[in-house]
């Protein structure tokens, strides 16, 4: 039985497992990003002091795939995982709704940021004819320490309410995100809301497929050249990206 959206139209606990039965699963789609913990040896990583490259480092990492499920959402992962095209607008409508976003995170500015993020989903909605979607803008990301790791939480989606939100400052140090990786993020929370709304998919896996499918969107948003991505096997039937090979085009 579908389980109706939240009628006070607040978001649920991220962390919660969801108890009701839905189409969808019960719980948001997380997008994270894991690193080692460094914290017990007193050795600040380096995405904690900074630097230019801390954000293109944080990028990279977080392009690990799912670990494939066992049994009955199998078949649904493959399909997800094969499926490495997206169509595109042919207008430059996202474009120019992206400059916009640009704009907003250079000045810091969370409302103008917010207007613009909903009109990018509202025209990108209108194009791939899917129900509109909703977006919170926050501020610092989530951060949650375990024993030998830590994540960051970028974004999240919620399938029952149809609901991005995004985060648009640093974890640490408080800093307004690089454009690259909040404009990566959205793209990539919109394709889970394309997974459940446009391919049918009653879960949205980060398969090779999905990422492919979000830098597509991000590559045409933001007008740059889409890179082919090279992957290498990782432990437990993942995938990681292989970003040398794939910086320098193959070979
Ligand atoms: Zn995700």
């Amino acid at each position: 039985m579908h389980r109706p959206p939240d009628s006070s139209g607040t978001q649920r606990d991220p962390y919660r497992i969801g108890v009701t039965r839905s189409p969808f699963r019960a719980r948001n789609v997380e997008c994270i990003c894991s690193f080692p913990r460094a914290i017990r040896r007193k050795v600040r990583p380096a995405w904690v002091r900074g630097g230019q490259n801390s954000h293109a480092r944080i990028e990279k990492r977080r392009m690990l795939t799912d670990a494939p499920p066992r049994r009955a959402n199998r078949a649904g992962f493959l399909e997800s995982d094969g499926i490495k095209t997206l169509d595109l607008p042919r207008d430059g409508r996202l474009r120019l709704i992206t400059k916009s976003i640009a704009t907003a995170i250079g000045a810091g500015a969370s409302q103008d940021l917010h207007r613009a993020c909903q009109e990018f989903l509202d025209a990108a909605c209108e194009f791939y004819q899917v129900p509109a979607c909703g977006v919170r803008v926050l501020a610092a990301r989530p951060l949650r320490v375990r024993e030998r790791w830590m994540t960051e939480l970028f974004g999240d989606y919620a399938p029952e309410t149809m609901l991005i939100r995004v985060w648009m400052r640093t974890a640490v140090r408080k800093d307004v995100t690089s454009f690259g990786t909040f404009l990566s993020t959205l793209c990539h929370e919109f394709c889970h809301h394309l997974d459940f709304q446009k391919l049918g998919l009653h879960d949205s896996w980060h398969t090779r497929g999905f990422y492919e499918r979000a830098a597509t969107l991000y590559h045409h948003a933001r007008d740059t050249a889409p890179k082919q991505l090279f992957w290498v096997p990782a432990p437990g039937g993942r995938w990681r990206i292989n970003w040398p090979r794939t910086n320098r085009g193959g070979g």
